[in-house]
């Protein structure tokens, strides 16, 4: 590793509620999609690492799970912690708030956990009017001594991104390039894959199912011969009745996880990909640490 005088580099994390854009944010800063993203809260499971590379710096960025108080079973709790941790790794703090909930209870309680100030990003402004957006930079003044900078951007639409990075790069230490420039997450590309299909077993099924769901890839191969990528998947419940209802009736259901899923994984890896999926009961898994550290997620 090689420091000039004036190279910039350091972790970066993404921290807020629930819900409120990180991982559409780290998404659009690596520019490949390296997280999953739903309506909903709570997909991201794990603190995942997203690479930004400069020309005179090097961002890692941590996206995370939302921290909130209520965090249930060792999944959950698994969760928070791997944000918490996330938190005192930081060289640089991004605080997400969404605009359509500002400093809301659970906004506050992130706020007070800061070990440090950080850089507010409200989020989501295309979906309010812009003077909405002056009335919240003024709302947050009340906090200034958590916050270095306010940036208002839109995850979505890609607005204000770079801003927020040359933000983000002049609170960064002078410091040496840590990862390889072709490098941009630290997970391995079966965890991309499980992630990509537990994103849309997210967008199909609702209410308890998709918080009691893990994907594990099996087998990842290149078929040289037929020019394609080969998956095998298993999609974990936690009951007997869950696993009809991924399934779907007629396994309507399962085929859209598979072919949605598989729509994406083309797109990363440039290639047709074959892609067949199993369901598999592992009853209570999210209360058991060792199943939830053996199917990748944080304990
Ligand atoms: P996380 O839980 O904080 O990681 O949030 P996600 O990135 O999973 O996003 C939660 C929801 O908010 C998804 O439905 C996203 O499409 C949506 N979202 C994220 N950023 C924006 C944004 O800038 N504008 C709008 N309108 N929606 C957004
Ligand atoms: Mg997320």
């Amino acid at each position: 590793m090689k420091t000039t005088d004036n190279f910039r580099s350091g972790f970066v994390s993404i921290v807020g509620s629930p819900n409120v854009g990180k991982s559409t944010l780290i998404n659009v800063l690596v520019g490949r999609k390296i997280s999953a993203v739903s309506e909903k809260p709570n997909t991201t499971r794990n603190r995942i690492l997203g690479i930004k590379n400069l020309s005179g710096a090097q961002l890692i960025f941590l996206d995370t799970p939302g921290i909130h108080r209520a965090a249930k079973g060792s999944l959950g709790k698994g969760m928070v912690q791997a944000s918490m941790a996330a938190l005192g790794e930081a060289d640089v703090i991004i605080l997400m708030i969404d605009v359509k909930f500002p400093f809301n209870r659970q906004d506050l309680y992130v706020i007070q956990k800061l070990p440090k100030p950080a850089i507010l990003v409200f989020n989501k402004i295309d979906l309010i009017k812009k003077s909405m957006i002056l009335s919240l930079i003024n709302q947050s003044q009340q906090f200034h001594d958590k916050f270095l900078e306010v940036l208002p951007i839109s995850a979505l639409q890609a607005d204000g991104i770079d801003d927020l990075i040359q933000t983000t790069v002049k609170y960064l230490p002078i410091g040496p390039k840590y990862f390889p420039e072709d490098m941009i997450t630290d997970r391995p590309e079966r965890f991309l894959i499980s992630e990509l299909i537990r994103e849309k077993v997210f967008n199909l099924t609702r209410e308890e199912i998709p918080y009691r769901t893990a994907v594990v890839v099996d087998e990842f191969y290149e078929d040289d011969e037929k020019n394609l990528i080969k998956i095998y998947a298993v999609i974990y419940v936690e009951r007997e009745n869950h696993k009809g209802i991924i399934i779907g009736k007629n396994g309507q259901t399962l085929k859209k996880i598979g072919s949605f899923a598989r729509v994406d994984i083309e797109k990363i890896f440039g290639t047709k990909v074959f892609l067949k999926l199993w369901v598999k009961v592992k009853e209570r898994w999210t209360d058991r640490a060792d199943l939830i550290g053996e199917f990748g997620y944080s304990r």
